[in-house]
């Protein structure tokens, strides 16, 4: 158990409360490790740092490897040297301990004399996040603690290299806000419970949570339930799926966020959980067609780009086809959309009213932005999103599933499905594109393409299943 706050910690509240209370009261035995890729961006971000600090003039402290008091002690000493660079100081005040990447001298008043120090972190990262404000914001409480005087700046350096000024006088009362929270839920005058999510799959509490909430039936199984509404829930009582289900609808709307189809649907959402059956619950209309087009996207958000555009080509009385179009690299991200784009206009050529399926938002909000960065393509963004047809939606106004979630992944796999290679996942894919390019290696896009390939078939067989199910 550690009570002693950390930068990480703002990262793990801003995540979910729950992980920062597991972080100092769980057991440690019990967390999972970072994730594959988690794990290469944690070492792209260092790789990145090396090269932005080498040639710098810089002075690390000297210390004994773990021995923070000392490293701090060192840092001061440092400090009080007006050293002009420091990297990889130790911020030490009470329970708080930061190591900001640089301390960055500046000319002004403090206990140090004439000249105090702003922090600066290099983030593997194409913006300014939430948690880099938090993150310097608490380096800037030490250093007040530390020279006598908060500084008002502190500077981000992002991928590109651009530095981002951070104005800390803003950032303060937000600041303030958090830490109050952090130091709560640490010395348990806060308290905190899981609430599962998207999110979940990436925290290394996962397996913890997910084995509670599964042992005692916890309401926020239920799907499309915000986890914002658990407090609210449980003020009302409803603590369990089997809550939920004889839950009053009307009250539920009294939950900030819920409107009374929503509180309906949630009813019927954990009946259809607790006993395992599917309710029709509107009408699914799908074009009929003599070919369907079933498209999915994969992207590197991190890269800002997106690499792959599979396409499942189905016509009547043919044998399905399967088409990729790939960006081998970065640079190639328009020839591989223009490439997509030009084999579908051939194919609306000759089949106007050939739908596209897709299954959620993301190919939409993605082929939106791809026009707008590409927009000289052989047909208009209007003419192509107007084939789109989401199954996501169509889905759900039909069927409420006894599923924990309506990603593609958990609905496909109620259906029976099963991906090719057991790994495959939307992180998975962006870690193989990544060592792709780091290693040039032709099986890991073999592999991204698989997974895609697979994606584009279980949006088929949702397709199938709608339409063969009786509404
Ligand atoms: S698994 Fe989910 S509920 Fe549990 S701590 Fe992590 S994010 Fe929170």
């Amino acid at each position: 158990m550690s009570l002693s706050l950390s930068a990480s910690s703002f990262r793990s509240l801003l995540h979910c409360p729950h992980s920062l209370f597991l972080d100092h009261h769980g057991d440690p035995t019990l967390k999972t490790d970072l994730g594959e890729f988690e794990q290469y961006l944690l070492d792209e971000g260092k790789r990145f740092e090396h090269e932005f600090i080498a040639g710098k003039d810089y002075v690390q402290p000297d210390y004994p490897e773990g021995d923070l008091d000392a490293g701090a002690a060192a840092t001061i000493q440092l400090m009080t040297e007006g050293t002009p660079l420091i990297y990889q100081g130790v911020l030490k005040a009470g329970l708080f301990v930061g190591v900001p990447d640089l301390l960055v001298k500046k000319g002004g008043e403090s206990l140090l004399g004439s000249w105090f120090y702003e922090p600066q972190e290099i983030k593997i990262s194409r913006s300014v996040k939430p948690f880099h404000i938090l993150q310097v914001s608490f380096y800037a409480m030490l250093l007040d603690q530390i020279q006598g005087h908060r500084p008002e700046t502190a500077t981000v350096v992002l991928a590109d290299e651009t530095e981002e000024s951070i104005d800390l006088d803003a950032a303060w009362p937000e600041f303030e806000r958090r830490l109050a929270e952090a130091i709560a839920i640490v010395d348990h005058r806060l308290t905190t419970d899981l609430a599962i999510f998207s999110g979940c799959g990436e925290c290394a509490w996962h397996d913890v949570c997910s084995k509670e909430a599964k042992d005692r039936n916890d309401v926020t199984l239920v799907a499309d339930l915000r986890r914002a509404t658990k407090p609210a829930l449980t003020e009302l009582g409803i603590l369990t799926v089997d809550d939920l289900t004889t839950a009053d609808p009307e009250r539920l709307t009294e939950i900030r966020g819920i409107g009374s189809e929503s509180a309906k649907r949630l009813v019927v959402q954990a009946e259809s959980q607790a006993t395992g059956t599917v309710v029709p619950v509107g009408e699914a209309r799908l074009p009929e067609s003599p070919i369907e087009l079933f498209y999915d996207i994969e992207g590197e958000p991190n890269l800002d780009m997106d690499y792959l555009h599979g396409l499942l080509i189905v016509e009547r009385g043919k044998e399905p086809r399967y088409l990729a179009f790939l960006a081998d690299r970065p640079e190639d991200e328009g020839q591989a959309f223009g490439s997509f784009i030009t084999e579908v206009a051939e194919i609306l050529k000759q089949h106007p009213d050939a739908p596209i399926y897709h299954y959620h938002s993301y190919e939409r909000t993605r082929v939106t932005r791809l026009f707008e960065r590409y927009p000289d393509q052989p047909i208009t963004r209007d003419a192509l999103m107007g084939r789109f047809i989401d199954l996501h939606r169509v889905l759900k106004d039909a069927f409420v599933l006894p599923v924990e979630g309506y990603g593609l992944k958990p609905v496909s796999r109620w259906l029976g499905f099963k991906y090719r290679n057991p790994k495959s996942s939307a992180t998975q894919s962006m870690l193989w594109y990544r060592l792709w390019l780091d290693t040039g290696e032709r099986q890991y896009l073999d592999d991204s393409v698989l997974y895609n390939e697979d994606d584009c078939l279980a949006t088929k067989l949702i397709k199938e299943w709608i339409e063969c199910r009786p509404h």
